[in-house]
């Protein structure tokens, strides 16, 4: 039996792409971390939601005028559209290539729980790789937008898949990840899986 890798984008860093999951053409690890971008995006758009106004972070902003008085950063407006218009036309998309009537969801936080319900067929899908490419970057985008980096935390520990010193953990997220920038093989958990797996890996030291 031949395996394939991972087509998703910066899979496994330095190491190289993991094997994808049987039937899948993306890894575990790919598809939690797909799954995480989809579910932060309602979270994004609130978060979003209070750095309009100017001063929030660095960018182009609007001037106040007599009509519009308070000024609003149009690069946080505009993210805010995007994030709307991406998971809308994966929406899009995905009813139409499965035969699915077009779901009556307009707002991120109807859109998201409906692409999460379809991840697992989407991840068999040849255009994946653009999928997870495009909802990483609507995540990234925002946490530059309107910064985030300060609340990420440094964990102790070395990853559990690399051994490299690079976990990090974003509040307001359920996740552990392998962070790539600094060298980390993009490896992701939930806090029970990471638990789980520790626990395991102790277990093997100790006996
Ligand atoms: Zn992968
Ligand atoms: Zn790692």
């Amino acid at each position: 039996m031949t395996t394939s890798l991972c087509i998703g984008p910066r899979c496994g860093g330095q190491e190289g792409p993991r094997e994808a999951d049987t039937g899948r053409l993306i890894c575990a690890g790919c598809t939690s971390r797909l799954r995480r971008d989809i579910g932060i995006t309602p979270t994004l758009q609130r978060w979003l939601g209070h750095h309009l106004a100017p001063g929030a972070g660095a960018g182009p902003k609007v001037s106040g005028s007599r009509d519009a008085p308070v000024p609003v950063r149009i690069d946080v407006i505009d993210h805010q559209a995007r994030i709307g218009d991406v998971l809308k036309s994966w929406v899009w998309l995905i009813a139409e290539h499965r035969g699915l009537t077009y779901p009556a969801v307009t707002t991120v936080d109807e859109v998201a729980p409906w692409l999460e319900r379809h991840v697992d067929w989407a991840t068999t899908r040849p255009w994946i790789d653009d999928m997870c490419a495009e909802l990483d970057e609507l995540r990234r985008v925002a946490h530059r937008l309107a910064p985030w980096r300060v609340h990420v935390v440094e964990l102790d520990g070395p990853c559990p898949s690399c051994d490299l010193r690079a976990l990090i953990r974003t509040s307001g997220e359920t996740y552990i990840e392998c962070d790539v920038r600094v060298g980390g093989c993009s490896a992701l958990w939930t806090d029970d899986e990471y638990l789980a797996k520790v626990t395991s890996m102790v277990e093997v030291e100790s006996q």
